[in-house]
C-alpha cells in the first residue's frame, strides 16, 4: 500500500521539477538531472519503500548541517552554544551576511544556516580541525548506518574554488571573535561535509532514528539521546528550510531539513523518516518537487505535527 502510494504520488507530482532550477553557484551541482525525483521512507518497523531515482547519489549540502548540530549538542552544553550561535529563525537566505553584523551580537541566528554551521564545526570536540571534520564523518555514516559514505571530490573542489560567500562569513566572524580557528582550515571542513555523497536511502534512515527518538530500528540502542533528538527536531521545525521554514511548517509540518543539493530529509515523529531528492530548487533553495510530494504525503497519511 506504501509501496504503490509513493509510485503514484511519485509520478504524479514530477511535473513540478520543470518550475525549479537546479544550483548553478555551485558549478558541479549545475550538471544534475533536473527532472530527477525520488523517495525513500523507513518506517519505525524497519520496512523501507522507494520510488523513483531513490537510489541515486546526491551530496548532501545543508543536510550534514544537523549531523554537525547533534556533534556539537553531545559535546556542548546549551549555554556554551548560545554563547556562539543562537536557534532562531532567519528570514534571509542561507548564506545571508548582514544578520551577523546587525543582529544578535555577531551569533549566527541558527545552525541551519551557513553562518551558523561554519561556527558549529569549531564547536565539535576534536584537538584540531580535522579530528572534528573525521568525528562528523563518522557520525554521518554511523547514523546512516552505511560505512561506505564518502566525500565527492568533484563537488567538494567546486565548492572550494567558487565559496567566496562562505569565505566572507568566516571572515567577519573571525574579526568578531565568533570563530577562532583558522578560517581555511574551518571552510575547508564545511566544503567537506556539503560535499558528502549519500542517496535517499541513508536520509530516510537518519530520519528513522530522530522519528524514533535517537535510539536503533534493529535492537533499540539508544544512538543518539532523546533529549539531544527533541533539541534538533524542535530547530529543524523552526530553521530547517531557510526563509522556507514557516510556509513549510504549514504546508507539510514535518521537522525537515534541505540541502541545495535536492535532498531533503522529513521526520515523521514516531512514523517514519522520509529522504527526498530532487535537485530543481525553489527561489529558497528547497527541492520544488520533493516539497510538493512532502506536502501532498503529508495530508494524504495525516502527518503534520501540528
Ligand atoms: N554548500 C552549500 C553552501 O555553502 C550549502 C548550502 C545549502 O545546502 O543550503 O552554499
Amino acid at each position: 500500500m506504501m509501496q504503490e502510494l509513493l509510485e503514484s504520488m511519485l509520478e504524479e507530482h514530477r511535473h513540478w521539477t520543470k518550475m525549479g532550477a537546479v544550483a548553478t553557484y555551485i558549478p558541479e551541482l549545475s550538471k544534475q538531472d533536473s527532472e530527477s525525483l525520488g523517495i525513500c521512507v523507513y518506517d519505525l518497523t524497519g520496512e523501507v519503500y522507494h520510488a523513483g531515482e531513490w537510489d541515486k547519489p546526491f551530496t548532501m549540502q545543508s543536510i550534514s548541517k544537523i549531523v554537525t548540530f547533534m556533534c556539537v549538542l553531545q559535546d556542548n552544553t546549551m549555554d556554551t552554544l548560545y554563547k556562539k550561535i543562537t536557534v532562531a529563525p532567519s528570514s534571509d537566505g542561507f548564506n545571508s551576511i548582514v544578520n551577523l553584523e546587525t543582529k544578535n551580537e555577531h551569533r549566527p541566528l541558527n545552525p541551519m544556516i551557513n553562518s551558523g554551521a561554519i561556527a558549529s564545526i569549531e564547536l565539535v570536540k576534536g584537538k584540531n580541525v580535522e579530528e572534528k571534520y573525521e568525528r562528523i564523518l563518522q557520525m554521518i555514516r554511523f547514523l546512516a548506518d552505511n560505512p561506505s559514505i564518502e566525500v565527492n571530490q568533484s563537488v567538494y573542489l567546486s565548492e572550494k574554488e567558487t565559496g567566496d560567500r562562505n569565505r566572507a562569513l568566516a571572515y567577519f566572524m573571525k574579526s568578531t571573535g565568533t570563530i577562532e580557528s583558522d578560517v581555511e582550515e574551518l571552510l575547508d571542513a564545511y566544503f567537506r561535509l556539503c560535499s558528502v555523497e549519500i542517496t535517499c536511502k541513508d536520509i530516510a534512515s537518519i530520519a528513522a532514528l530522530l522519528a524514533n527518538d535517537g535510539k536503533s530500528l534493529r535492537d533499540g540502542r539508544e544512538l543518539m539521546s532523546k533529549k539531544i533528538c527533541k533539541t534538533v527536531k524542535a530547530v529543524m521545525t523552526t530553521c530547517g528550510l531557510y526563509d522556507g521554514s514557516g510556509e513549510y511548517a504549514v504546508s507539510v509540518g514535518l521537522p525537515s531539513k534541505s540541502g541545495v543539493g535536492g535532498g531533503i530529509l522529513a521526520v515523521s515523529p514516531h512514523k517514519m523518516g522520509i529522504g527526498v531528492f530532487g535537485p530543481a530548487l525553489d527561489a529558497k533553495g528547497n527541492s520544488m518537487a520533493g516539497v510538493k510530494l512532502l506536502e501532498s504525503m503529508a495530508h494524504r497519511l495525516e502527518l503534520s505535527i501540528f
